[in-house]
């Protein structure tokens, strides 16, 4: 394995109150990051939340309307996109389709005039990295997906950039190499403690590569966070809903105590909760339960949903189940499916109470 050099010692990037307009249309507003050295961070959110719209205002392709830049505390908004170190990975790996890989990976140093023994050295060092170095006299045309995208990645890391832009590049490859690629592309920036930012819709993808996500919707971050406290604890309904399954609930606010509240739901059901402050003011809710937070009981109990199964789906690992708690409010229901036992019939009574009272989130009920 390589090591990581002196030269990559990673650099943080900071963004304040960035705010972009396209004509009156505003793409991009309120926009704070503060991304540490080293650190792998996703923009993840629908198409045209203002993703990519970010990302080339980072590079300095875009000049925001408002709003400062800094990389490692310095402010960038003067500088070119190559003044400001910046390596950039594009969906369709834009290699130059004349040049042989060894002369993609070569280009950037070429451009930049090194001298002849350094370049020989670099691409050498950057193949081996990608592990391609036995196809470098190969054109991308005769190229695997996967391969080309190595090569992408090689060329952008050959000129040591302080920041690694990485623009939706998996969404062309097949699932299986999406996977390996994946893990492979995190663990050659993290060897190179090289700090790098994905834009992705895939929220998985940034789940499972990210040290932190910045979830977006309508041009502004809705939450930045570890991947576990944005699914564990998400900010906003809008995140609560975007990622992962979650089921919402109409609720009111019935009795309050220091710890803990008491929610009714449709059917007359009562769910306890934890107590969230932010809602001091606010007497209709909505609760946002993840599947596999729910608890299915056979008997009636304190803070039990009386229910009745509609549909069940062996989905291997676990079985997944909707159930009716009210007419026209269904609900989904994951349970670990364990071998020998017999999934619920479709029409019988089941109870459902939330696995613990943290196991929710609250949020205002909206019109
Ligand atoms: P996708 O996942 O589909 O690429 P995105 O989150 O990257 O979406 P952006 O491309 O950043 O979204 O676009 C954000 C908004 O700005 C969209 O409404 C888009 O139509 C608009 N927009 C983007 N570029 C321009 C432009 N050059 N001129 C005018 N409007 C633009």
């Amino acid at each position: 394995p390589v090591q990581a050099s002196e030269e990559y010692s990673g650099h943080s990037l900071a963004l304040e109150d960035i705010v972009h307009h396209f004509d009156d249309m505003v793409a991009l507003q309120d926009i704070h990051l503060n991304i540490q050295p080293g650190e792998f961070v996703s923009l993840l959110g629908p198409s045209g939340c203002g993703k990519t719209t970010l990302l080339r205002i980072i590079s300095g392709f875009l000049k925001p309307s408002s709003g400062r830049i800094l990389i490692d505390g310095q402010s960038v908004e003067a500088l070119s996109p190559k003044q400001r170190g910046v390596g950039i990975v594009f969906q369709n790996y834009a290699l130059f389709p004349h040049m042989n890989v060894w002369d993609n990976v070569a280009y950037g140093l070429r451009a930049n005039r090194f001298p002849r023994g350094r370049v020989a050295n670099k691409v050498g060092e950057m193949l081996e990295l990608v592990q391609l170095g036995h196809l470098a006299k190969r054109y991308p045309s005769e190229l695997s997906g996967g391969q080309q995208q190595r090569v992408a990645i090689a060329r952008a890391l050959a000129v040591e950039p302080k920041l690694m832009l990485l623009d939706e590049p998996f969404s062309a490859l097949d699932k299986n190499l999406r996977l390996d690629m994946q893990i492979e592309i995190r663990r050659l920036l993290k060897e190179q403690g090289i700090t790098a930012i994905l834009v992705t819709h895939d929220q998985e993808e940034a789940m499972s590569m990210s040290d932190r996500i910045a979830v977006m919707s309508q041009g502004t971050i809705h939450q930045f966070d570890t991947p576990t406290q944005i699914y564990d604890k998400p900010a906003t309904l809008f995140v609560s809903t975007f990622v992962g399954t979650c089921n919402l609930l109409p609720g009111k606010l019935v009795e309050r105590d220091t710890s803990d509240c008491l929610v009714e739901v449709p059917g007359g059901g009562q769910l306890r909760v934890a107590n969230y402050a932010t809602l001091q003011s606010h007497n209709d809710v909505l609760v946002a339960v993840r599947p596999e937070n729910l608890r299915i009981q056979t008997q009636p109990g304190k803070h039990c949903l009386p229910t009745i199964v509609e549909m069940c789906l062996p989905l291997g690992a676990v079985m997944a189940y909707e159930v009716q708690i009210a007419p026209n409010t269904k609900v989904k229901v994951t349970q670990p499916r364990l071998p020998g036992t017999r999934p619920l019939q479709q029409g019988q009574q089941i109870y459902l109470e939330l696995v613990s009272p943290q196991a929710c989130a609250l949020f205002p009920a909206v019109s």
